[in-house]
């Protein structure tokens, strides 16, 4: 982590690197725990097989079966505490932008651009203290993004060091993030499914973390590329494709001007690969050691 901090603080004085956490709008998988798919029972006996007739009249059994909900898919990541990259066997990486400091990058860029590229869908992590000023400014976009598939993660209140903070600290902020979303989205039942720490800082033992991670039915997500940067951890940045971009990255990304840049060459190099863009949700995370 020393070379993330290093290139945070040279960046962007503190905020930029953060690594947050969000989730998803339609068809919440987490505030009931584990979505009820119905799974058959593997030691039941079969039921036996229909008997073809002269007359294929249904069989009085066929309109008493259950039926299976399409509209919650089981949640793939369920249980998983950390992760910072999919599945590199899939042709898909999840964007992730952070902080949402920047109220003149939202206004003059990330709204238009979201709106006129419904193949980019991204997973946001706004500070708190940001949810109600940005819906301030922009009467119902956390609503619209939601609407358009994008997904709001955890990632603090004020942007301050996660690792730090005791694990009732922690649990408030969850708390109040998830009141503060729900407000701007009419949802007092919102629970975030994603969350990232601040600068990515779990400190020295991430046992408090994984406890909150399994208490709120939520996964830390870091990110394994920074398309922004010029290194990191051995991947190459900086738009140096074809390095920087892998299936199953997480890509990191902030409300900022020189990321707007990188953005929008990411997402052509995506499309150039065939790469899909999809939120934490709509990708298979690789459990972080
Ligand atoms: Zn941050």
């Amino acid at each position: 982590m020393r070379t993330v901090r290093r290139l945070e603080g040279l960046a962007l004085g503190g905020i930029l690197l953060a690594l947050g956490a969000c989730r998803p709008a339609a068809g919440d998988l987490t505030t009931g725990g584990t979505p009820t798919v119905a799974v058959p029972d593997p030691t039941a006996t079969p039921p036996p097989l229909p008997t073809p007739t002269v007359s294929p009249t249904p069989s009085p059994s066929a309109t008493t079966m259950p039926i299976l909900p399409t509209a919650t898919p089981a949640d793939p990541n369920a249980g998983i505490l950390f992760a910072e990259q999919g599945d590199p066997n899939e042709p898909q990486v999840a964007i992730t932008i952070d902080d949402f400091i920047y109220s003149d990058v939202i206004q003059y860029w990330l709204i238009d651009f979201l709106r006129q590229n419904p193949d980019v869908k991204v997973t946001m992590f706004p500070v708190g203290k940001r949810v109600p000023e940005i819906e301030a400014q922009f009467p119902g976009i956390w609503r619209e993004w939601l609407a358009a598939g994008h997904e709001i993660g955890f990632h603090s209140i004020n942007h301050e060091r996660m690792d730090l903070m005791t694990p009732d600290q922690l649990r408030a902020e969850i708390a109040e993030f998830n009141r503060l979303v729900g407000e701007v989205v009419g949802d007092a039942n919102f629970r975030v499914r994603w969350a990232r720490a601040t600068y990515g800082n779990y400190g020295g033992d991430r046992t408090s973390f994984a406890h909150i991670a399994a208490e709120f039915g939520l996964t830390w997500v870091r990110w394994s590329v920074i398309p922004s940067h010029s290194s990191y951890a051995g991947h190459l940045y900086g738009m140096q494709f074809p390095d920087a971009l892998h299936n199953g990255d997480i890509a990191l990304f902030h409300v900022r001007w020189i990321d707007q840049y990188w953005l929008e060459r990411y997402v052509e190099e995506c499309r150039r690969r065939g790469v899909r863009m999809v939120t934490l949700s709509q990708m298979r995370l690789v459990p972080e050691e």
